[in-house]
C-alpha cells in the first residue's frame, strides 16, 4: 500500500515525501480514506503508531477548502499536556507546509493577550490543552460554533489526568454537524460511554490490542532490593551497557524525578529532568535539547511525558513500577517506534508487589525476568574519588547498606544477568 491510494491531495503527498515516510502506518492506511470520507473515527491506538499524521494529513486536505473567521476556529484538536500540543503544532507545520493553513496552540504558560491577538485573525487549526481552552471560552474569546472537524487525542490520559469533565463539556458545546474523530490507546469504560453517545456509527480502527505494547519492544524485569539507592545504582550499570545510545527514565512521582535526575548528573551522566514543576519554556527546551542528542537520558514523570514522539529512543527504563498499568503501555510506547527496535527495563522491588501483579494481569503475559545464569560474587570495586564531582546524598545508614548487600535469605531474585551485556554488578549477590 503506498500513500498515493489515500485519496490526500498531491501538496499533502509530496510533503509526506518531504517527511521520508514510504509507505502509511496501519491506522494511517485505516483512518485516512475514512476520514476524507467525512465519517466519524474511534481509534484505539497507541502513540508510536504514526496516529498524529492519521488526523492531520486528511485535515488539512478537508481544511485547505474555505476561510476561518475570527474568533471561530474551523477545527480542534484535544491534547492532555502541553508539550503533546507542540508536537501536534509541529507535525501540522511539518504536513501542511504546501498551504496557507492558520494554526494556534492554545497551550498554559503562554500569555493570554498574545493567544487573544492570534484569535483574532482567524484559525483553521486550533490545537489546545483542555483548560487552556475552557479558561479562553470563559473569556468570551473563542466560539466554538464554527467548529467542523473535532479531534480528542489520548482520551484516556484525558480521563487520567481529571480532564475528561472539561472534555465533556467542550463536546457539548460543538455544533450538531461536524466530523468527530477520537484516538485512544485504552477505552476505559468512562472514554466508551463519552465515544458511544457522541460519535456517529464511527470507523473504528484497532491497530492494536487494548492493553497490547508493540511487538518491537523487548521488555524486561529486574527484580531489585527494596531500596532506591539499590535502585538508582542499578539503573547506573543498565545505562551504561554498550547497546544504550539514549533512554528516558520514568518514575512514579515527581520527587523522585528530581532525585534520580541529580543522582545521575552527580554520577557524571548527560540526564535531564522533566516534569509538571517546571516551567513550559524549560520543558519545551529540555526536550528539544534531548531530541538533539544534547541530553542522553531523561529522567520524567508521566505527565510530562506523555505522547513525546522522540523517534530515535533505544531504551526505556522505569525505575517503579506504574501504579496505573496503562502508564506502563504508554511508557514504553517512548521506544521501539515507527518500526525501529527497543527495549524497555522495569525495575520492580517487593515493595512493588502489588503493583506489578497489576501489571502483569493488565498485559495478559508476564514479563520476561533478567536472571543470572549462576550469579557469582564480586569484590565491591571502589572507585576512585573524584573531587570535583557534587557529592549526592545517598543514605548512608550502616544498617541499610548492609542489609541491601547481605547474601539474601528473603524470597527477592538476585539480580539478574544480561546475555552478553551483563553489567558486573548485576551478577553480584544482594
Ligand atoms: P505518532 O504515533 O503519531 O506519535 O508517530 C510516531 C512516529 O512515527 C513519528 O516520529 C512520526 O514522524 C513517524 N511516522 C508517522 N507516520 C509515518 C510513516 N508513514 N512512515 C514512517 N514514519 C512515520
Amino acid at each position: 500500500m503506498s500513500f498515493e491510494y489515500l485519496g490526500l491531495s498531491d501538496h499533502t503527498l509530496s510533503a509526506i515525501k518531504d517527511a521520508g515516510y514510504d509507505k502509511p502506518t496501519a491506522i494511517q492506511a485505516k483512518a485516512i480514506p475514512s476520514t476524507l470520507q467525512g465519517r466519524d473515527i474511534l481509534g484505539i491506538a497507541q502513540t508510536g503508531t504514526g496516529k498524529t499524521a492519521s488526523f492531520t494529513l486528511p485535515m488539512i486536505d478537508i481544511l485547505s477548502e474555505g476561510r476561518a473567521r475570527a474568533r471561530m476556529p474551523r477545527s480542534l484538536i484535544l491534547e492532555p499536556t502541553r508539550e503533546l500540543a507542540a508536537q501536534v503544532a509541529e507535525s501540522f507545520e511539518k504536513y501542511g507546509k504546501n498551504t496557507k493553513l492558520s494554526m494556534v496552540l492554545l497551550i498554559g504558560g503562554v500569555a493570554f493577550a498574545d493567544q487573544e491577538k492570534l484569535l483574532d485573525r482567524g484559525v483553521d487549526v486550533l490545537i489546545a490543552t483542555p483548560g487552556r481552552l475552557m479558561d479562553h471560552m470563559s473569556r468570551g474569546k473563542v466560539m466554538l460554533n464554527g467548529i467542523e472537524i473535532l479531534v480528542v487525542d489520548e482520551a484516556d490520559r484525558m480521563l487520567d489526568m481529571g480532564f475528561f469533565p472539561d472534555v465533556e463539556k467542550i463536546c457539548k458545546s460543538m455544533p450538531a454537524k461536524l466530523q468527530k474523530l477520537f484516538f485512544s490507546a485504552t477505552m476505559p469504560k468512562e472514554v466508551k460511554k463519552l465515544t458511544d453517545s457522541f460519535l456517529q456509527d464511527p470507523k473504528e480502527i484497532t491497530v492494536t490490542a487494548p492493553t497490547s505494547t508493540a511487538s518491537t519492544i523487548r521488555q524486561y524485569l529486574i527484580n531489585v532490593a527494596p531500596s532506591d539507592k539499590v535502585k538508582r545504582e542499578v539503573l547506573r550499570g543498565l545505562l551504561t551497557s554498550k547497546d544504550v545510545k539514549n533512554g528516558i527514565i520514568f518514575c512514579n512521582r515527581k520527587k523522585d524525578v528530581k532525585i534520580v535526575a541529580k543522582s545521575l548528573k552527580s554520577h557524571g551522566f548527560n540526564a535531564d529532568e522533566l516534569h509538571g514543576d517546571l516551567h513550559q519554556n524549560t520543558r519545551m527546551e529540555i526536550l528539544n535539547n534531548f531530541k538533539q542528542d544534547k541530553i542522553k537520558f531523561l529522567v520524567a514523570s508521566d505527565v510530562a511525558a506523555r505522547g513525546l514522539d522522540i523517534p530515535d529512543v533505544s531504551h526505556v527504563f522505569n525505575f517503579e513500577v506504574p501504579n496505573n498499568p496503562e502508564d506502563y503501555v504508554h511508557r514504553i510506547g517512548r521506544t521501539g517506534r515507527a518500526g525501529k527496535t527497543g527495549t524497555a527495563y522495569l525495575l520492580a522491588s517487593p515493595r512493588e508487589k502489588k503493583n506489578l501483579a497489576l501489571l502483569t494481569k493488565f498485559l495478559g503475559t508476564e514479563i520476561e525476568v533478567l536472571k543470572a545464569k549462576e550469579p557469582q560474587k564480586e569484590k565491591k570495586k571502589t572507585p576512585p574519588p573524584n573531587k570535583n564531582k557534587p557529592k549526592i546524598k545517598e543514605n548512608n545508614n550502616s544498617n541499610a547498606i548492609k542489609k541491601e548487600n547481605a547474601p539474601k535469605k528473603n524470597n527477592y531474585k538476585p539480580i539478574v544477568g544480561m546475555g552478553e551485556h551483563v553489567p558486573a554488578f548485576l551478577l553480584r549477590n544482594i
